[in-house]
This record gives structure tokens, C-alpha cells and sequence, in this order.
């Protein structure tokens, strides 16, 4: 299934170039001269599209610093006069829609608690109504892709064509080095089902780190994001809010600066010939792997009926135990990772079960449907 979104390119609303696209700038607007050279600085690295700034801040908790309010808009009116540099503000109302685009702000996004929710999500959308501005769409909290799906669908339905999707990790009660779980999947997901609309990555929210930073912002680039959204303070000790995962405007740079950019296409034949010898050897090996599994599938089901005449219970802990354990240390030994080993042992012995308990209820589900048939 693809979804059916009305969109532009990237690079009709924002400057794109050979680097990867960046926005950058404080977690929060905190004053106007903190504001301020935090943009000079990042316009000089000159390697920033946007300037970003958190106007209203949705906290989790009251009594934390819940943004500058309106006023800040003034100050990001005065940095993109003496920078060039075009500016985005999160919107979480239609108030903050209408003041946004009264103060001439560039670029608008939602955030992740606002996408989490259809009924902030609709406002904001009908706020939007009639208006031509460039709107980015943050996952919600929660690992739901149809959320942001419907988010992404009600603001475009609203006749905002300008979209992109900001991928920023989820939360998660797992403990991990990130602050918000990247999942990665659910991100290629919604590539899988609009491969047209731009997925910009946010390293910041994710990592909650700045050590993390480049090497999230790495991954991002090498599945094809197609740009980053990062926290750049000027001097992150003091920020007000998320101080622990912004960087200067040096380390912006210097963090930039290591990414390596990779090509999703290639052109050179000789390249392509060798891709396709080797993506020709993955095809046979998956379709082996298939053909193993539908074998497995086979001796399962006669596990099945064997354990069923004999009245003996489908799932066995010990078995499965000793399964996971003997694939894993195998495959360890094979260089996969132990999550991985187990992730695909549960798959497949979900599907044995699913199938084992087909078998074991055939003559009930016969009988039940013999005894419709005599109902009927
Ligand atoms: C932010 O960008 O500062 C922010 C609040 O992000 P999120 O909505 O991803 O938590
Ligand atoms: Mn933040």
C-alpha cells in the first residue's frame, strides 16, 4: 500500500545541496541576545538551511520553563534579518499557527506530544487552511506509524503540500543509551509507504546526548533521510531546556564535517554490475531461507498431529529454552548478534505454533462447521 499525499520536493521550500541538509538552533528561544549570536555563529559554519527555535515548549512537567512565548518571535525576526537564514517554530494550537505566520516565520512543525494527538493535530490543520507554508510532522511519542500517518494525512489534507516527516525516536520503558528509542523501522515504514515525502532525522531528541549525535545522524544519512534536524546552543552548560543533548555552533560544524555521504543511486556501470552480482546472491540465499522455513513449517505440523494423538500440550518451555539457547550460542558463533537470533526464533516459532495449533483443532473446527451445515 503507498499513501496518497499531495507533495512537493524538498528542495521547492528549502536551500538543499550537496551537504546534507541541516536545520539547527536552540532548543528553546531564551533571550534575545542567546537567540541571536547562537544564529550568527551558525550562519557562519555556513553549513545550516534553517534556524530553529522552541517558542512554546510543551514540558512534561508544570513549573518547567514552558517557553518564551510570543516575544521570542520578535527576536527570530531579527535573526533571520541579520542572518538570511529562513526560521521554524513549533506550533501546538492555532494560536500559535496564526502568531507564527503574523511574526513571517519560514517553517512550522509539530511536535511529538501534538502528533500523538488527532484532536491538537486537526486544529492545528485547520489552522493551516488556505495558508502556504512548509510544515514538518514529528512521530508521535508513542511507536504507532498509523498516528503519524494520520497526521501527516490531516495536515496535507488541509492543502499543505510543502511536508516533510522529522523522525525523533520514540519513548520507550527500556532502559538504552538513547533518550528516545530510534526504531528505525518505523521510520523505513513510512519511507515504504511515501517514498516521495522528505524524512528529515532528529539526532538531538533521540540521542538526549550530544555524544550520540554523529553517530545517529550517520545512520540517518546512510538510510537515505534527507536531512537533520539538531540542537545547537551557544552555550549548551546554561540552556534552559535539553542541555545535556545541544552543541555549539563549533560543534555543529565539527560534527557535520565527519558525516559521509553516501549515494542512493549509482551510475557507474561497473559499481552496478557488481551490486547486481551480489544482490543476485542475496535473492538465492532468501529464497533458500524461505524454502528452510516452509520445510520447518512442514515437520511442525507433523509435530502437531504427533502431540495431539498422544494428547501432549503444544508449547513445551523447556524445548523452547533449549531452542533459544542452542541458536543463539550458534549463532553467536556465527557472528549474529543474540537479539537478532532470538527475534527471528520467535517469529518462526510463533508461526509453528500458530500452525501446530491448526492441526491440533482440525477435527474441531470440521465438526463445528459439519454441525452448521446440519443447522443450517
Ligand atoms: C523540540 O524539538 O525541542 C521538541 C520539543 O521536540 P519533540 O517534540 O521531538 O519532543
Ligand atoms: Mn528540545
Amino acid at each position: 500500500m503507498k499513501l496518497n499525499l499531495n507533495i512537493q520536493p524538498l528542495n521547492t521550500w528549502i536551500k538543499t545541496g550537496k551537504e546534507p541538509l541541516v536545520i539547527s538552533g536552540p532548543c528553546s528561544a531564551e533571550t534575545e541576545e542567546q537567540l541571536v549570536a547562537t544564529a550568527h555563529l551558525l550562519a557562519q559554519t555556513g553549513k545550516i538551511s534553517a534556524l530553529r527555535a522552541g517558542i512554546w515548549k510543551p514540558r512534561t512537567r508544570p513549573g518547567e520553563f514552558e517557553g518564551i512565548g510570543s516575544i521570542g518571535l520578535e527576536w527570530l525576526k531579527r535573526a533571520k534579518e541579520e542572518t538570511g537564514l529562513p526560521t521554524a517554530v513549533e506550533v501546538a494550537t492555532a494560536k500559535h499557527v496564526e502568531e507564527a505566520l503574523k511574526a513571517g516565520v519560514d517553517i512550522l512543525w509539530v511536535g511529538a506530544r501534538s502528533t500523538a494527538n488527532p484532536f491538537t493535530v486537526q486544529e492545528i490543520a485547520d489552522a493551516l487552511k488556505g495558508v502556504d507554508v512548509p510544515v514538518m510532522v514529528k512521530n508521535p511519542v508513542n511507536p504507532d506509524l498509523s498516528l503519524w500517518v494520520g497526521a501527516l494525512e490531516r495536515i496535507n489534507n488541509a492543502g499543505i503540500t510543502k511536508l516533510a516527516a522529522i523522525h525523533r525516536g520514540f519513548s520507550s520503558y527500556e532502559k538504552s543509551a538513547f533518550r528516545n528509542e530510534p526504531m528505525w523501522d518505523v521510520a523505513i515504514a513510512l519511507k515504504t509507504l511515501a517514498p516521495e515525502l522528505p524524512l528529515i532525522n532528529d539526532p538531538s531528541h533521540i540521542s538526549g546526548n550530544r555524544d550520540l549525535i554523529g553517530y545517529v545522524s550517520q545512520k540517518a544519512l546512510d538510510l537515505d533521510m534527507q536531512g537533520l534536524m539538531i540542537e545547537s546552543h551557544i552555550d549548551p552548560s546554561v540552556a534552559w531546556t535539553d542541555a545535556k543533548q545541544q552543541v555549539t555552533p563549533a560543534a555543529l560544524a565539527d560534527i557535520i564535517d565527519h558525516l559521509t555521504l553516501r549515494k542512493a543511486e549509482v551510475r557507474n556501470s561497473e559499481v552496478n554490475d557488481k551490486l547486481a552480482e551480489l544482490r543476485n546472491q542475496i535473492d538465492k540465499i532468501d529464497d533458500l531461507v524461505i524454502q528452510k522455513i516452509a520445510e520447518r513449517m512442514q515437520i511442525a505440523e507433523k509435530i502437531g498431529q504427533y502431540k495431539k494423538d498422544n494428547n501432549i500440550t503444544i508449547l513445551q518451555v523447556g524445548r523452547w529454552d533449549e531452542i533459544l539457547q542452542k541458536r543463539t550460542t550458534y549463532g553467536k558463533a556465527l557472528k549474529l548478534s543474540a537479539e537478532f537470533t532470538e527475534k527471528l526464533l520467535e517469529l518462526v516459532h510463533n508461526e509453528s505454533i500458530r500452525r501446530q495449533t491448526e492441526v491440533m483443532n482440525a477435527d474441531a473446527a470440521q465438526g463445528q462447521a459439519a454441525e452448521k451445515l446440519t443447522h443450517a
